[in-house]
């Protein structure tokens, strides 16, 4: 026994930082509420509403939340509601037209100029407003090879210069198998830029390995990195270190983020998130206005409140820190701007 004991062990010490993270992040509602000293009645709820779309979040990400507060923004991000249960009219699981947009397995083409892969269905945490909830993830590749269709299918197209790696997060795979999947993307002439859109910075800042800048910056792809975060509260010193590293490697670091109810649809809470992103030299790129998925109607916030939101955003910052504010809709030939 002693010896399974310390070859487990030393397995266990072998894997990154980051992976230990992932496998030491919060499934349980039950266990999420009685960290965060919430009451009995929330955690029920939890456990019934998370079935279909299970809780999952890092234990780095609720460390930043405050006791005791059912309402705390980083909180409502992750925690299951009875609300998600409700069949709300106009909400669709494939709220983007995903499906229709599939040129091959894994690949996506909605826009000309760029191409969107379906990496994985993983992802360090699961936000309820995820519009990708109910993704068929099972059909995309799972290996190296599996990706052939959609790389040949990019490389028949030279309008093709950017190559966007989505999921699911992207960073969840390896860095050896980011980099062979690069290298491939690389070798496809046409293609001049690489686009990762990650959560991973913000939820477990360690998945900034020196590796992974190093793969970045060497490639002969622009890169660029769009991080997730949706709230100033996110973006805490552990972060700041994982994003300076992106950039002190020379990768240009954007945010999206989405309005969401309750957790930063009001105007000082849009004026910090992009101060502290402007702190840390990453430049707020879009605000999306919620995808209309199944299971997340009721944090929906009106188009009419997110316009006047940004407005009065314009009057408080520089023209630079105000992201764009825009809606996807399934058959435009680009994300439509709101205002
Ligand atoms: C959002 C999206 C993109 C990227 O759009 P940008 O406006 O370039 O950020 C590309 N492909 C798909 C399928 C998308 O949904
Ligand atoms: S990180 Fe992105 S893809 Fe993953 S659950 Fe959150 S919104 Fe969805």
């Amino acid at each position: 026994m002693a010896i399974v004991t310390s070859s487990s062990d030393s397995v266990r010490a072998a894997l990154p930082r980051w992976q230990d993270a992932v496998r030491t992040a919060i499934r349980d509602a039950a266990e999420l509420c009685d960290r965060l000293h919430l009451p009995v009645a929330l955690r029920e709820a939890a456990v019934e509403a998370g079935r279909s779309f299970r809780l999952f979040v890092p234990q780095a990400f609720v460390a930043k939340m405050r006791l005791g507060d059912p309402a705390d923004p980083l909180l409502r991000q992750v925690l299951p509601l009875p609300d998600e249960l409700a069949d709300v009219a106009g909400y669709t699981r494939d709220p983007v037209g995903d499906r229709q947009a599939s040129t091959a397995p894994g690949l996506l083409q909605k826009y000309s100029g760029r191409a969107l892969l379906v990496t994985t269905g993983a992802c360090a945490v699961h936000c309820r407003y995820c519009f990708r909830r109910h993704f068929p993830y099972s059909e995309a590749p799972h290996s190296l090879a599996q990706w052939q269709p959609a790389l040949d299918q990019i490389a028949s197209d030279p309008t093709v210069h950017e190559v966007i790696l989505s999921g699911g997060d992207p960073l969840m795979l390896t860095d050896a198998q980011l980099a062979q999947l690069a290298e491939q993307i690389a070798a496809i002439p046409s293609v001049r830029r690489l686009r990762i859109h990650t959560r991973l910075p913000v939820m477990i800042p360690e998945r900034v390995t020196p590796d992974l800048v190093r793969m970045l910056r060497d490639s002969r792809l622009t890169p660029l990195v769009v991080v997730h975060a949706n709230h100033p509260r996110e973006l805490d010193r552990d972060v700041a270190d994982a994003i300076a590293a992106l950039i002190q490697g020379g990768i240009p670091v954007l945010n999206q983020s989405v309005l969401l109810r309750g957790i930063n649809d009001d105007l000082a809470t849009l004026v910090e998130l992009s101060e502290r992103l402007i702190d840390l030299r990453v430049m707020p790129y879009y605000l999306h206005q919620m995808d209309r998925v199944a299971g997340a109607a009721h944090m929906t916030v009106p188009e009419s409140t997110g316009r006047e939101l940004v407005a009065q955003m314009r009057r408080h910052l520089p023209g630079f820190a105000v992201p764009l504010y825009v809606r996807e809709e399934p058959s435009a030939p680009h994300k439509l701007p709101l205002g």
